[in-house]
């Protein structure tokens, strides 16, 4: 069996780790950027651009969860703690060389495997899959894995071009060189790319003024010091024995009998969430950094359940139900799925403290006119510089895919109606005239019909995991 991977992000290398080399006769793996392995999130930048998650959740080997964790002890014993968590927590580009090491070291078990410096414009489906690359050459396969990650930050308010507006800002390394010292500058956005800028330029000595302006003014929560939460009914087992329809509500009650055998009460922690959403972010922040050490379990083991429950329960919920969490609950539930490191928010507090950083809710528009003039909730703020920092939507199509996924439109797949490709969940086999084909497989955020969390990593090892089942290509 020939096996072309299209991209070199991190579920190409969960994929080449997963395959058993005695059932592949090839592989060719399908870049454009200039180093492999890496995908967006982890190219060499900034010792400030951290990752953002423990290593015992950041294994690309789906099934060894301490993977990274004796890499990095390896490569960089004792080195990065963020003391608060307890846990080390480097750079990106540290995690980087960790994927590099794990592809260079599958890659070398096949027999024959190359990398082709290209991105693929397009797949048809002659005798043999054959794979046409933007240069025009051709490649034949037997089974392909579309790997090309997710989409790059939104342009809301049509500023590309505009000079001061940085539209996608990494590298933090070279964009926030550009910017001098002591303009001030607006970021777009709360979310994890946003602290990511805010710490970076603090790094860098930035002495103007910073505002976060976005819709919610909402920050992420903090992470809690990572603790043994032996939940037992809030699991993928749990939810999918679940008798009868799942809905929300039968979900609430799985989460209220979970948190009960921990001697912890649910509506008293929905309050609190309910009530954070409502109050000051600065307060917000330096309570939740005072309870990093807290030894209250609920925000941890509903943290953990959305990524591990979260998506099987999500494909069984109704679609009223789907819709009631996108719109009313998005934020809330990214912020608490996705938190950010206490090393982060020590910072970003310290910068609140000094009067460097201020959150601007309520935005409305942004205008260019000779910099920038911001109109939100209070007023109207001026900044010399604007970056933006707005997640892309989840399971957007990644710009350097597009010619691609055209071609497989054309070809009878179909887009989810809410993002993203149709593929069958169990395998992640791309649909094709509504059926799984078992020539195309999708890891990642371009598989349609998932939660609206985009694929961190343990999502995206499990779902590499599964390709590599579906191709029958796992080790017995
Ligand atoms: C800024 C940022 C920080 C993050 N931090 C974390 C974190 O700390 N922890 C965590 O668990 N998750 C994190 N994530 C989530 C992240 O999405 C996953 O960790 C992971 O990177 C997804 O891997 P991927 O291979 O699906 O996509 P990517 O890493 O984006 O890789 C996709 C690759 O496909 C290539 N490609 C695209 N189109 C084509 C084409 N047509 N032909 C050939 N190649 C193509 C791209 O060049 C790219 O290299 C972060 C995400 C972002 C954006």
């Amino acid at each position: 069996m020939d096996i072309a991977i299209i991209g070199a992000g991190a579920a190409a290398v969960g994929l080449l780790d997963a395959l058993d080399p005695e059932a592949v006769d090839s592989v060719t793996v399908f870049e454009p950027a200039p180093l492999p392995w890496r995908g967006r999130p982890y190219q060499p930048d900034l010792d400030s651009v951290l990752v953002n998650v423990p290593p015992e959740i950041m294994s690309i080997r789906f099934g060894d969860r301490a993977h990274y964790a004796r890499w990095l002890e390896r490569h960089a014993p004792g080195a990065h703690r963020d003391e608060r968590l307890g846990q080390p927590i480097p750079p990106r580009a540290v995690y980087g060389r960790y994927l590099e090491d794990t592809a260079e070291e599958a890659l070398a078990r096949f027999g024959r495997a190359q990398v082709v410096r290209a991105a693929v414009a397009d797949v048809s489906p002659a005798e043999r899959l054959t794979l046409r690359t933007v240069d025009g050459r051709r490649y034949a396969a037997d089974r392909i894995a579309l790997c090309v990650g997710g989409g790059t930050p939104v342009d809301h308010y049509g500023l590309t071009g505009a000079p001061g507006f940085v539209a996608n800002p990494y590298p933090l390394e070279r964009t926030l060189a550009e910017i001098p010292p002591g303009r001030d500058v607006a970021v777009v956005g709360a979310g994890l790319t946003a602290v990511d800028i805010v710490v970076s330029l603090a790094a860098r000595g930035h002495s103007g003024g910073i505002s976060l302006v976005s819709r919610s003014g909402t920050l992420p929560y903090v992470w809690q010091r990572p603790v043994e939460t032996a939940v037992r009914h809030l699991t993928p087992d749990g939810v999918g024995s679940l008798r009868g329809p799942v809905t929300l509500e039968r979900l609430t009650g799985l989460i209220r009998t979970e948190l009960a055998e921990h001697g912890e009460d649910w509506d008293e922690l929905a309050a609190r969430i309910a009530a954070t959403a409502a109050a000051d972010p600065v307060a917000n922040l330096r309570e939740q950094l005072a309870m990093v050490d807290a030894p209250m379990l609920g925000r941890r083991i509903i943290q953990e359940a959305a990524h591990t429950a979260g998506p099987v329960a999500w494909r069984l919920l109704p679609e009223t139900d789907r819709a009631r969490l996108r719109s009313g609950l998005f934020r809330t539930i990214t912020g608490l799925a996705s938190p950010m490191v206490p090393r982060n928010a020590a910072a970003l507090l310290d910068l609140f403290d000094a009067g460097g950083l201020r959150i601007l809710p309520g935005i409305e528009k942004i205008e260019a006119a000779g910099g920038f003039r911001i109109k939100h909730g209070a007023g109207t703020h001026t900044a010399d510089v604007v970056i933006n920092a707005v997640n892309p939507p989840p399971h957007a199509v990644p710009r350097a895919a597009g010619e691609l996924v055209s071609s497989l439109l054309g070809q009878g797949a179909a887009r989810h109606p809410h993002g993203g490709l149709a593929a069958d969940p169990g395998t992640g086999r791309l649909l094709v005239g509504g059926r799984p084909d078992p020539r195309l497989h999708v890891v990642g955020d371009l598989a349609g019909g998932g939660p609206f969390l985009t694929s961190g990593i343990p999502g995206v090892a499990a779902q590499a995991h599964r390709a590599a089942r579906s191709l029958g290509a796992t080790p017995p």
